[in-house]
């Protein structure tokens, strides 16, 4: 079983915001940000690159409820997901980062510089 499937049943303690019958959102154990959430399906599924447009409509409306939760819905806020080793996704069970509670940074996110390519 995954390390989220195991937050999921209560094997491993966390931190948890906000669930319903099919989502689950905690604490980052290492956050990125003031508020640095991660919201998942209660579903195995390995990335986004295995969900359907029905469970990503739930998950969108589940993250909405998220925001709303903790408050950044108007100051704003970044929702990630990484998706396999470019991605760099290191747990394998689909997970949506909601980063917020302070400005954030946007700058260079590979060792690649980007404009010599273009
Ligand atoms: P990824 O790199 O796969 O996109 O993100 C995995 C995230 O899971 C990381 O931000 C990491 O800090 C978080 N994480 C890893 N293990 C645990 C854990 O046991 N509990 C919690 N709450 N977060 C975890
Ligand atoms: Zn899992």
């Amino acid at each position: 079983m995954c390390l989220f499937c195991k937050i999921i049943n209560r094997e491993i303690p966390s931190n948890i915001i906000a669930e319903n019958d099919e989502f689950l959102a905690f604490h980052d154990i290492n956050p990125k940000a003031p508020i640095h959430i991660l919201a998942i399906p209660k579903l195995h599924v390995d990335s986004f690159n295995d969900t359907s447009p029905q469970m990503m409509a739930k998950m969108t409306s589940f993250i909405h409820d998220v925001t709303k939760e903790v408050n950044i819905e108007t100051s704003g806020y970044r929702v990630i997901t990484n998706i396999g080793d470019n991605g760099g996704q290191e747990v394998k069970h689909l997970h949506f980062h909601i980063l917020g509670g302070a400005k954030l940074k946007w700058g260079h996110l590979s060792d690649v510089d980007p404009k010599g390519l273009i």
